[in-house]
């Protein structure tokens, strides 16, 4: 790659000043004014949209107890606190709270068709060596990976101290008592000393603010809340139905092949068309699980997260060894070395920017191969960087579209305009379905008691969602000023990463680390100084700047709090510390070594 600013270098196969061109009005055609006020609240616009369809709630007695440790969450983070309390502090007095009727958080909820994680099983599944469990394939399955949250569940214990099927109603401190009131929607009254908070980035599904859709005629549902009552447990049911899907996500690329052999005539609305890179799955071979030597889970997510971050590149080894440390390795090799000059970094911006368009090249010649109609080719084409939007990864995707049963609707980044009677309506076209299923993710960036359906309320009356009205304020992602002994695992001001586990299980350590401290100290009370928190905040917003210059620049979505990300801001990317899940570590592991607590109030 040739990194002469300003010029077009004539061995490239494409033009860069042309695609500079492409990518702007691609996405003017789609920032909105509203951002993620385009969005609806279910619980508000929809409610009993979010209810339970895989588990009858059973009828128990409320509680009354008092706990050292409430865990908000029984999905990968509750679980991954909970074993850090139990197994390496011997905190045994903890009670777990779900809305869900298991173990598992959003592989509980997200059972669509075709379900799977695209993060490889052997570094994403928790506590692989502690349970002896070897995942089936290099990418697995909904059903296993809920499987195997059970089986974390019961090897520790945890089935018994779990209160599954229960809402939180509210959240308050009690300074009488130094610890944290939990009511519930089942009556429940719980004091507990320390409260993590495990609830998950991407948890309550959002739907578009389409017009008329209240009024649909026909069936509608939201990918994580699957009605396999409507569309029979292998879409048995949807032989004679017309079927539309709103979305081209993550969750509408694994749901759309398998409607695509069931349904009489499947419609895909597509508002932007997503990146879609090769799968290429494989079973787990008995050659692969006798090699793995103890210790093996942590040092693989950690070269994962290397390679995916840019620390590790191609010449180094790779254990993952798929199709995100790949890209990796073509889209950050041009960071390797750090820029002296703003000449040196301008360049280096220069020459990433064309490794990237020839990158979309190459995922935009796949769609070509894959897809026989040219004009559905060209449509299912995306016109943005890389990782504008999450990267996915599919085999089967792009040939649904080759099915005479199978019809693209491309709304042109305008979204569907209308529903209508039994219709879904685009630019002036009625299209007559039976069912619609919105793929449309998940809210963030929402005040948090909108999105976990709470309110906490702190030591000085203040409640969170006021706390951060204008951005997540936090002291290492973890810990917050006025809710003391309160603990975010799974979410929050952390480093960024690719592996979500792995943020959680680092909170989780950290977590454990500071209940211990406490301990030793003859403490109760553990809470941030205003102070320590700002600081944090300042290491947020100053790793901010290129992180948040990149994303304003790409077409919207939820990761760039739709085309309007700040700094310090609660969405995704802009909510997350730029610098990286190891910076990230190395800040919070150099601070507990130096032992004094820096920041914390102690009482
Ligand atoms: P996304 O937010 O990724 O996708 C929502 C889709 O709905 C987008 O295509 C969006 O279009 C579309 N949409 C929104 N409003 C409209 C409208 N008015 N008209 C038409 N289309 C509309 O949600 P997903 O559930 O697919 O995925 C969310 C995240 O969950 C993923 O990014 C990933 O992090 C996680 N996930 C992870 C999986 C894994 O394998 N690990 C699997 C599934 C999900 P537009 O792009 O224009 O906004």
């Amino acid at each position: 790659m040739n990194s002469n600013a300003g010029s077009v270098d004539s061995s490239l196969d494409f033009d860069p000043v042309v695609l500079r061109r492409k990518y702007e009005e691609e996405r003017n055609k789609r920032i909105r004014p509203d951002g993620i006020g385009q969005y609806l609240d279910i619980d508000r616009d929809f409610p009993g949209f979010d209810s339970d369809p895989f588990m009858d709630v059973e009828a128990r007695d409320a509680i009354r107890e008092s706990v050292d440790v409430l865990i908000v969450g029984a999905g990968i983070g509750g679980l991954l606190a909970a074993s850090k309390l139990v197994n390496v502090v011997g905190v045994d007095n903890i009670r777990l709270i779900d809305r869900a009727g298991d173990f598992g958080g959003t592989w509980y909820w997200n059972r669509y068709p075709g379900a799977r994680c695209d993060v490889e099983s052997y570094i994403y599944m928790p506590l692989l060596e502690e349970t002896g469990y070897i995942p089936r394939e290099k990418y697995s399955t909904q059903e296993e990976i809920l499987e195997h949250c059970a089986r974390v569940g019961d090897m520790l214990g945890l089935r018994r101290r779990s209160l599954f099927h229960t809402t939180i109603d509210r959240l308050q401190w009690r300074a009488d008592e130094g610890g944290w009131q939990v009511v519930t929607d089942r009556d429940d009254d719980l004091h507990a000393r320390y409260v993590v908070l495990a609830t998950g980035p991407l948890d309550k599904a959002k739907l578009p603010g389409i017009p008329g859709m209240e009024n649909f005629d026909g069936h509608v549902f939201h990918t994580n809340r699957w009605d396999y009552d409507y569309t029979g447990a292998r879409l048995e049911k949807l032989t004679d139905k017309r079927v539309a899907v709103i979305g081209t996500g993550a969750s509408a690329i694994q749901c759309v092949p398998r409607l695509a052999e069931s349904a009489k005539e499947l419609l895909v609305f597509q508002r932007t068309p997503a990146v879609i890179n090769p799968r290429d799955n494989a079973p787990t071979t008995p050659v692969f699980a006798g090699q793995l030597a103890p210790g093996w889970q942590s040092s693989r997510m950690e070269n994962y997260t290397a390679h995916v971050l840019g620390i590790l590149g191609e010449g180094d080894e790779d254990f993952v060894d798929d199709g995100w440390t790949h890209a990796c390795h073509k889209l950050f090799s041009v960071y390797g070395s750090e820029a002296s000059t703003v000449e040196e970094d301008s360049a280096a911006q220069e020459e990433a920017e064309l490794t990237d368009f020839a990158v979309m090249n190459e995922v935009r010649r796949r769609i070509d191969k894959l897809v026989t109609d040219p004009a559905t080719a060209d449509l299912l084409k995306p016109w943005y960087r890389f990782f504008c939007k999450r990267p996915l990864f599919s085999d089967d995707y792009l040939p649904s579209f080759n099915k005479s049963n199978v019809r693209l609707i491309d709304t042109g980044g305008a979204g569907v305009d209308e529903i209508c009677g039994d219709a879904v309506k685009v630019s002036g076209v009625s299209y007559g379905v039976d069912c619609i299923i919105f793929a449309t993710g998940f809210e963030v960036g929402t005040d948090f008691a909108q999105r976990v359906g709470f309110e906490i309320t702190g030591s000085r009356g203040e409640t969170l969602s006021e706390h951060w009205r204008n951005g997540y304020r936090t002291m290492h992602g973890i810990q917050v000023h006025g809710f003391p002994n309160l603990f975010f695992v799974g979410s929050g001001q952390v480093g960024f990463t690719l592996n979500y586990p792995e943020m959680a299980d680092k909170q989780a350590i950290h977590v454990a680390w500071l209940i211990e401290a406490a301990r030793k100290r003859g403490v109760t009370l553990l809470e941030p100084s205003a102070s320590a928190e700002q600081e944090y905040l300042q290491v947020v917003i100053d790793a901010a700047e290129a992180s948040l210059e990149f994303q304003a620049q790409c077409t919207p979505s939820y990761l760039n709090s739709e085309g309007q990300p700040k700094k310090g801001g609660k969405g995704i990317i802009d909510g997350q510390y730029a610098g990286g899940i190891v910076e990230w570590w190395r800040i919070l592991s150099e601070w507990r070594e130096q032992g004094d607590l820096n920041g914390l109030t102690l009482r």
